[in-house]
This record gives structure tokens, sequence and C-alpha cells, in this order.
């Protein structure tokens, strides 16, 4: 298992995409995985391999790290669970507190396979995207989750994971800086223009902070992030 090597859970998102660019910044190799479970907004499986394209062009020291993806086949996860990202439903909180988009232990299965994949690749970091500080309600995103599920992976496998986590104390606006300051501009262009968020999976409306319906918990979680962010840039240009 190399040091320098790592699984980065890509789904096609900004916070994913963000990811791979801290993990290609980071380390010597690195290869992608996506999960393919249902979900109504499938077309993000066709933005991880336009971003991916992009990002390869942009960045070929980048390119030249960046390694094999691949999408598993998890749509027994749909089969499973009744929830808003899986079926034509409304999206909801429901009595529980939660949200009706929460597919339960979703990032926990996915964890779990990508950590098979990467037992199998010899690949030590797993990265992933989940954030506990725009708490969208998702228990399996909490660090204490994580934390008890890399316990759970390396006893299980008799291994030594390290579960990343780059995003879990930073807001959606530090998410666009930490973008930024990874690979400026181009990358900032790059995950507004090809990553997408949206719970609907709309791509025919374009905004200032990229494709979506703009109207999901998702696209005004992903556009107030950009106008903070946004906000906070012009007030370090007018300082
Ligand atoms: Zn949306």
């Amino acid at each position: 298992m190399s040091n320098s090597s790592a699984l980065v859970l890509f789904s096609g998102g900004q916070d994913s995409a963000t990811c791979l660019a801290w993990a290609l910044d980071r380390f010597e190799r690195v290869e992608t995985i996506g999960f393919d479970y249902g979900q109504r907004h499938r077309v993000e499986l066709d933005a991880r391999i336009e971003f991916r394209a992009g990002l390869t062009t942009a960045f070929p020291a980048w390119a030249a790290k960046l390694g094999e993806d691949r999408v598993l086949d998890l749509s027994v996860l749909g089969q499973i669970s009744d929830t808003a990202l899986t079926r034509e439903v409304e999206i909801a909180t429901t009595s529980s507190g939660l949200p009706n988009t929460f597919v339960p232990g979703r990032n926990i299965v996915f964890l779990t396979f990508a950590a098979a994949v990467a037992f199998r690749r010899g690949l030590k970091h797993v990265v992933t995207g989940v954030c506990e500080t725009d708490f969208s309600g998702y228990p399996d995103c909490r660090d204490d989750t994580i934390k008890a599920l890399q316990v759970a992976l390396n006893l299980g496998m008799q291994s030594r994971f390290a579960l990343e986590t780059p995003l879990m104390w930073v807001d959606k606006a530090q998410t666009w800086s930490l973008a930024e300051h990874l690979g400026g501009t181009p990358l900032l262009d790059l995950i507004r223009d090809r990553t997408l968020t949206c719970y609907n999976g709309d791509v025919e409306h374009t905004h200032e902070w990229g494709r979506g319906c703009g109207e999901c918990p998702a696209c005004e979680l992903r556009a107030r992030g950009y106008q903070n962010f946004r906000s906070v840039v012009r007030e370090t240009v007018d300082v």
C-alpha cells in the first residue's frame, strides 16, 4: 500500500471535484470512483467524465498523476431506499427531522466499497467530500461516523486506510476558496462549468455559480456559497 496514493470518491459535484484537486495536489497517484445507485440526478455521472477531461487538459502535471476511473453499479441502494433522490417525490423534511433526500447508509456503503477497491489497488488514502459544516442533516457525513468507519474498515480488512475529509470543517464559500488556492481561476471555472450538484439534475439553466434548477436545497446551498465566496473576494480586493 503506497502512502502517496489515493482513491477519491468522485460524484461529479462541486465538493468531490474540489477533493479530487486536493488529492492531485498532495499525492503521486490518484484514482477515482463513482457510484450509480439509480439517483435522479444521473447527469452527475456525465459531469464526472466532463470534469476529468477538463482537468486533464488544463492541468498537465495533475493529468500525469490521474489514474483509472471506475463507476460501480449500486442500484441495489435505490431498490432498498425510498427517498427523494431515487424516487419522483417532492423534496421535504420527514417526521424524523431528516430530509427525504437522505439515503440511509449511503456514505457508509460508498466508503466500504471504495475501501474494498482501494485495498485491491494498493491505495492508502480514501478521500471523500463529506462535510459537517453546511449541515444538510445527513448523519453519515459527520466526522464521528467517518472516524468510526475508518476504525471498522481497518479492523475488518486488516489494513491502514486513512479516510480523508478535506471539507469536513469548511463551508461552501471556503470550498470555493480552497479550489482557487489549489488551481486558481482555471480550476474555479472548471468546477463552476462542469460539475453538477443539483438534486433535480438540471443542466438546462446556467447561473453565475454553474448549472442547476436554482431551487432545490443543493442549488440553494451552492448559490449561497458562491455568492459568499465572491463577496469575500470583493472585500479583500477593496482593502
Ligand atoms: Zn437544483
